[in-house]
């Protein structure tokens, strides 16, 4: 039984700002989106939740694992794609993750090749393997994004305005592909479209100037809005 349980996490920065106010959430395994228009926060809890950066009050706790005192532990179990994830080199999608399982440890190279065909296939990239990343669609980006994510089998994925930039075929193949991961894991997907979450979140929370404004099941929230 996987969840997140998010307490009492505020944070102002050095600058004044209060990107998180008193935000309680508890996100249990499957689709949770998080909406909130630009600046509401959305990136300062997924970084926090990511280990990336410390809240100044409150706690994040995974199962039973504090996320602000196991940091390493966390990281092991979780997948992130931030906003830009900036890095294409002209190298190809099946020798980068390849190269990314090695340096995960799995040394047998046996189950590292099916390890990465499993990902290839699973993220439609399996034709495009020998292609250069930097080569790749917008939208080839983003599922290698998730390729590279689900390296670590993780717990809990977070992934970050996922679809900006990409096209309506693109988009829905990306969602069917996050949607099948939130089968038998926490995936929190912030993004500003309120239709992307009525579709494909059980769960959802909107943020706003750092405070949870409403939180539910989008179904019943939506139709108000
Ligand atoms: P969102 O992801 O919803 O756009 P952010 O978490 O990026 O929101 O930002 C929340 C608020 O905090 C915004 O007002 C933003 O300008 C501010 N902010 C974000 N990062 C920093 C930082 N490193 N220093 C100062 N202010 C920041
Ligand atoms: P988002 O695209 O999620 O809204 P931003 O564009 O606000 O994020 O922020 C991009 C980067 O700039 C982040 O790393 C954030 O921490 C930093 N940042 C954002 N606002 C400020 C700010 N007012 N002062 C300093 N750094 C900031």
């Amino acid at each position: 039984m996987n969840s997140l349980t998010i307490k009492n996490l505020s944070k102002t920065y050095a600058n004044g700002v209060k990107a998180l106010q008193n935000v309680s959430l508890e996100i249990p395994k499957g689709m949770f989106g998080l909406l909130g228009p630009n600046g509401a926060g959305k990136s300062t809890l997924m970084r926090t939740i990511a280990t990336l950066q410390d809240a100044d009050e409150g706690s994040v706790v995974l199962d039973n694992l504090n996320v602000t005192n196991n940091k390493n532990a966390v990281r092991r179990v979780l997948g992130y794609l931030p906003q830009q994830f900036g890095v294409y080199p002209k190298v190809s999608a099946e020798a980068l993750l390849n190269h990314l399982a090695v340096l995960k440890g799995i040394t047998n190279k046996k189950e590292r090749d099916e390890l990465v065909k499993a990902l290839l296939h699973k993220t439609n990239l399996y034709e495009a393997k020998k292609r250069n990343l930097d080569g790749y669609s917008g939208g080839m980006k983003q599922r290698f994004g998730i390729a590279q994510a689900l390296l670590n089998s993780p717990k809990l994925l977070i992934v970050d305005e996922p679809t900006a930039g990409l096209d309506p075929a693109e988009r829905n193949r990306f969602y069917n592909l996050l949607s099948e991961v939130g089968e038998n894991t926490i995936v929190i997907l912030s993004t500003h479209i309120v239709e992307d979450v009525k579709e494909l979140c059980t769960n959802m929370a909107i943020i706003n100037q750092g405070q949870v404004v409403l939180k539910g099941s989008p179904l019943k929230l939506i139709e108000n809005l």
